[in-house]
């Protein structure tokens, strides 16, 4: 999830491992992902790849299918506390909140969901031990929008079919103007 549209930029230092992230309407965004089952030293490089990916693009939250592994796998990170999640799943939910929410693969779109105001959420930590974290307002929001990308759910599709349709077609323009962009910012040869 992206940090708040007005939040100020950080403007972290970038460390070399950080990942590409897949911008929708990449197919893969939309696919489900596998559990985990080794809790080895190669998960844990993936992780610390999702929250330098995470930090250096200002965003409070990534899931893994955003970097093109479909794994049950992303962080959350706000207010200084970070949370590993890895084979998540919701325990129990309650209430209701409607706030403004972003995506880094949407880069400059937000738009208001409703979500449940507080969730319960089972997860295993890096070394498979379960952990089970309780969570409200903004937090809740953000384990729930990143769950939802392990699921291959985006926050768009709790929007009406035309806002939707509106933000896939700006997506698509974008996508399509970058991909044209390309080219001309190369050296001439002659
Ligand atoms: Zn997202």
């Amino acid at each position: 999830m992206s940090g708040p549209a007005e939040g100020p930029l950080r403007g972290r230092e970038l460390l070399g491992i950080e990942l590409d992230i897949l911008r929708y309407p990449d197919p893969i965004l939309k696919k489900p992902t596998e559990p985990v089952t080794a809790f080895d030293d190669e998960l844990a490089g993936f992780v610390e790849k999702l929250y330098a990916s995470m930090r250096v693009h200002d965003g409070v939250g990534l899931a893994a299918p955003q970097v093109g592994v479909l794994r049950k796998v992303a962080v959350v990170e706000y207010e200084g506390k970070s949370y590993t999640l890895i084979n998540p799943r919701v325990l129990e939910k309650r209430g209701e909140q409607e706030a403004e929410e972003g995506c880094l693969s949407f880069p400059g779109i937000y738009a208001l969901v409703k979500r449940p105001e507080w969730v319960k959420v089972e997860t295993q930590d890096l070394k498979g031990q379960t952990r089970v974290y309780e969570a409200e307002g903004f937090v809740a929001r953000a384990f729930l929008h990143e769950m939802d990308h392990l699921d291959g759910h985006l926050f768009i599709d709790y929007l009406s079919p035309l806002k939707r349709g509106a933000i896939r077609k700006k997506m698509t323009k974008q996508a399509r103007g970058t991909s044209m962009a390309e080219p001309a910012r190369r050296p001439r040869r002659r």
